[in-house]
């Protein structure tokens, strides 16, 4: 770690570099300190010009410091030291300037950005709140309603905006150290932001807002904390803003929230730090896709956005369009959501196409497939595959709960399958469970998991298991769930428990969404082999007999109307009926999302013995990130290590 000081002519440049992200650790603010005090005593410095070394501006506060007692000199007095200075300090930023990072920037007296440059205060989603002066001087010079987005809603923004909204002062040309130079130069009167009055706010605006982000995040409390010291920044002295805010930080960074986000963090972090990916990776350029329905279409999308020649194979034209049409609307929709013109749609869709004929899969590197669950149908796939791929080209499944060790025993060379389970929507979703069959070769493996990097995907390597980490501990607690309701709560009450302990979605709305004829054409297949000594709630089973195979038949475990899930006397019927039969008494359990958590637990613990899943905190981000546990509560298997 250095922070330098250099000079040219009367200007004199603060450069940080502690790679790889430059954090603030105790370290850097003693240097920076020190540079400070030094700047301050040379009457022969007209202005000073703070930058980072290596690929960005500072990222953020060091984490290793986390969960020790803050050591002096304390960022909040560093940062008041540079923005007391009479001489102006010009920030020059680039990369992620994030959290501490953009506190430090605001306490300069000029901003001046590379293009790409992106700005933001993501403490909320670590379970805290910036905490130095950030939710004190955001607001003095972007408008309030975008420091509160900014700062309880914790997404960054470009450089661009920041520029609209004032947050900074120029965005520089190619080089950005002259250009901060060249403004440094012409720096005189500049103003404290500090002593700045705040943007002028519309405070019912703004109320509504916060209480949107505060519904949104279903429970975690950094998010109303922010809500609460943005309000506060806007009226009250600025000194009194900040040692609330302050008080507040210190308050939340011992929280069992902030624990638990940082938990999911850096779990996420390290899913793929492991001896399988550390192979020689062999290089992934073309993918074929088998399969163009929801899931082939979603994993194409994937594919294509992060620049893989895709070529998908269907069953027949009819259904090869289909799939390419999916595809198309899916990668427009995408590039909608990021600003991207109609031109970048043509470059992504100039890398696809969709056929009927194996042989467009001669040169892929890897093949992944996407089509019906079913077993036999899967095999033929694969036969089709062997004969047609390159001998090296790496083959792998989408299936949720099929055995991939048997399909790969049917290929002259099972070392060559994986499992690339992805979620719905594939092109959204970040999780990838990795399905390692036994015969997996190493190199496959290793190559599976840099292909989830390229494609941004949080991987998670799994064993072979009905279900592998995830659809395995979802079926314990659905068929808990079904247990509570024969036991007497109503789908309804479940799913509100669920809620309420801050799932998005309960697990009957879930699956009323997912369609319910899949797990119906499972459980008939099973029937014969099922344990009759285990419990069995029929109820499901009524449900599909009656037509209502979910949202997309207009009704499920609930009704819908105008859309909307409604709880159904039909269905309440159906749940009294098999109450009856099995000579249950409909008291309502009171302790249901005790009950769903205790079967999740009880599976997670079991996927962890097994093998399934080599670490507890994998099943954690396989929950979190695949499930909708609640990532404040840092997964099952976190949960169940707390007090
Ligand atoms: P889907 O029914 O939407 O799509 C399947 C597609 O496969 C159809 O377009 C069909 O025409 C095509 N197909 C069938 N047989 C084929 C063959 N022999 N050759 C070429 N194409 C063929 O199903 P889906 O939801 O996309 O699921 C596909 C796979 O992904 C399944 O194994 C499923 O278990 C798995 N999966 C689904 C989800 C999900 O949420 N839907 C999530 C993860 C994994």
């Amino acid at each position: 770690m250095t922070v330098e000081l250099t000079h040219d002519g009367n200007l004199a440049i603060v450069t940080i570099d502690n790679p790889p992200v430059n954090v603030t650790s105790q370290a850097v603010r003693a240097a920076l300190l020190s540079r400070i005090e030094t700047l301050e005593r040379d009457p022969a410095v007209a202005a000073v010009v703070l930058r980072c070394a290596g690929r960005t501006f500072i990222a953020g506060a060091d984490a290793t410091e986390f969960d020790a007692p803050p050591q002096a000199p304390h960022l909040p007095d560093v940062i008041a030291a540079v923005e007391a200075s009479d001489k102006p300090w010009i920030a020059a930023l680039h990369g992620t300037v994030l959290g501490g990072g953009l506190e430090v920037a605001m306490g300069c007296h000029i901003r001046i950005a590379a293009p790409g440059t992106r700005l933001g205060l993501p403490e909320v989603t670590l379970g805290l709140i910036p905490g130095a002066g950030g939710t004190v001087r955001l607001p003095r010079l972007v408008p309030g309603d975008l420091a509160l987005r900014m700062i309880a809603g914790g997404k960054p923004i470009t450089a661009q905006d920041a520029l609209s909204a004032g947050l900074i002062d120029a965005i520089a040309g190619d080089d950005l150290l002259q250009a901060a130079l060249t403004r440094a130069r012409k720096a005189t009167g500049t103003v404290p932001t500090l002593s700045r009055p705040v943007r002028p706010f519309d405070a019912g605006a703004l109320a509504g807002i916060g209480a949107r982000l505060v519904a949104k995040a279903r429970g975690q409390v950094s998010v109303a904390e922010a809500v609460e010291a943005v309000t506060q920044a806007l009226t009250a002295p600025p000194e009194d803003a900040l040692q609330a805010e302050r008080a507040r930080f210190l308050r939340l960074k011992s929280s069992p929230q902030c624990a638990a986000l940082r938990h999911v963090f850096f779990a996420e972090r390290r899913s793929l730090s492991d001896p399988r990916a550390k192979g020689t990776a062999r290089e992934i350029a073309e993918v074929g896709v088998v399969g163009g329905g929801t899931m082939g279409a979603g994993i194409a999308t994937a594919c294509l956005r992060r620049g893989f020649q895709v070529r998908m194979v269907e069953r027949d034209a009819a259904t090869a369009e289909a799939g390419a049409r999916r595809v198309r609307e899916m990668v427009e929709e995408s590039a909608r959501r990021e600003g991207q013109d109609a031109a970048a749609v043509a470059v992504t869709l100039d890398r696809f196409a969709a056929g009927t004929e194996y042989a467009a899969l001669a040169q892929a590197d890897l093949v992944i497939e996407a089509v019906f669950e079913e077993m036999a149908v899967k095999k033929a796939v694969f036969a089709e595959l062997e004969a047609a791929t390159r001998p090296d080209a790496i083959l792998a499944t989408n299936t949720s709960y099929l055995d991939i060790d048997e399909l790969a025993a049917t290929l002259d060379d099972p070392s060559r399958v994986i499992g690339l389970h992805f979620f719905s929507p594939a092109h959204v979703m970040k999780l990838l469970e990795i399905v390692l069959p036994d015969a997996v070769a190493d190199t496959v493996a290793a190559s599976a998991a840099a292909f989830a990097k390229r494609l941004g995907k949080i991987g998670v390597f799994a064993g072979v298991c009905e279900g592998f980490i995830g659809n395995r501990i979802m079926s314990a607690y659905r068929r808990e769930a079904e247990y509570i309701v024969e036991d007497g709560a109503w789908p309804e009450e479940v799913d509100a428990a669920m809620r309420d302990f801050g799932f998005p979605i309960g697990i009957f709305e879930m699956q009323d969404m997912a369609g319910l004829d899949i797990g119906w054409a499972m459980r008939k297949r099973r029937a014969a082999t099922r344990d009759p000594n285990e419990r069995y709630v029929a109820i499901a089973d009524r449900i599909c007999e009656a037509g209502r195979l979910g949202r997309k038949a207009g009704a499920g475990w609930y009704d819908y109307v105008e859309g909307r899930p409604v709880p159904s006397e039909t269905v309440r019927g159906m749940i009294a009926a098999e109450r009856a039969r099995q000579g249950r008494t409909a008291d309502r359990p009171a302790d249901i999302m005790r009950r769903l958590l205790d079967a999740m637990q009880a599976e997670a613990r079991a996927v962890l013995a097994d093998g399934t899943a080599r670490r507890a905190e994998d099943i954690d981000v396989v929950m979190v990130n695949g499930y909708g546990f609640p990532r404040h509560r840092g997964g099952p298997m976190f949960l169940a290590g707390q007090p």
